[in-house]
């Protein structure tokens, strides 16, 4: 809770949620627990806060390397392999979604959908559609975050895959794997096989809420 503390008062308390958290407080539980990374928050850019952000960095690095710490869901407690956090340069981790709404969906357009399993309503805004699936990048709430862009409602999807960046140790493709989204608003540790490698970017297949605790380590 110190450690928390500490992050929190070193970040630019502007609460300006571009970093996918509601406030700096909640961005800096994430720090702490694994689930974000320092270059979230834009803010942290400007000159006035290198020394910040520097020693920022050299906190979590202490902690973490101390710790040997996996990320831990912050909903469950459950340890996860490691976080997911967005490809290179995108906003959040990829999502691809089996939609069974018959809404006219199209590139860039805006859902709102809930995914199977997950109580918390997503918004996506459509990267592709391949053969009905629909790849999307996970937004925030848009009303909430002031955007004036409407959503298209198309209940409840299925998450098949996430794609992203693997911070932590590299899985092995066939691996089942426990992960923590760095999107995720619950905190919530997901399970998936490696389907993809490539250096530390990666799809996940079979998304599932449930985490079988026996998964083998490799
Ligand atoms: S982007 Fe930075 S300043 Fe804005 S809420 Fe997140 S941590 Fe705070």
């Amino acid at each position: 809770m110190e450690k928390t503390k500490n992050i929190q008062e070193l970040l630019p308390g502007f609460n300006c949620r571009a970093c996918g958290s509601r406030n700096c407080s909640e961005f800096s539980v994430k720090l702490e627990a694994g689930i974000a990374n320092l270059g979230a928050c834009p803010v942290l850019l400007q000159d006035r806060f290198q020394e910040n952000k520097a020693t920022l960095a050299e906190i979590l690095n202490d902690y973490r390397g101390k710790k040997h710490q996996k990320p831990q869901g912050l909903i469950d407690g459950v340890q996860a392999d490691f976080c997911l956090h967005p490809l290179l340069g995108e906003s959040s981790c990829r999502e691809t979604l089996a939609c069974f709404s018959s809404a006219k969906l199209e590139e860039g357009q805006i859902i709102r959908y809930r995914p199977l399993g997950c109580p918390i309503t997503h918004f996506g805004r459509i990267i592709s559609i391949n053969q009905g699936l629909l790849d999307v990048w996970v937004i925030g709430p848009c009303k909430l975050l002031g955007r004036e862009e409407s959503a298209t409602n198309v209940g409840i999807c299925m998450v098949l895959s996430f794609q992203g960046t693997i911070a932590g140790e590299r899985p092995r493709v066939g691996q089942t794997v426990k992960f923590l989204p760095a999107h995720c608003m619950m905190g919530k540790v997901h399970s998936g096989i490696i389907v993809q490698l490539e250096d530390n970017r990666t799809r996940i297949d079979c998304i599932d809420l449930k985490v079988w605790e026996h998964c083998r380590e490799f």
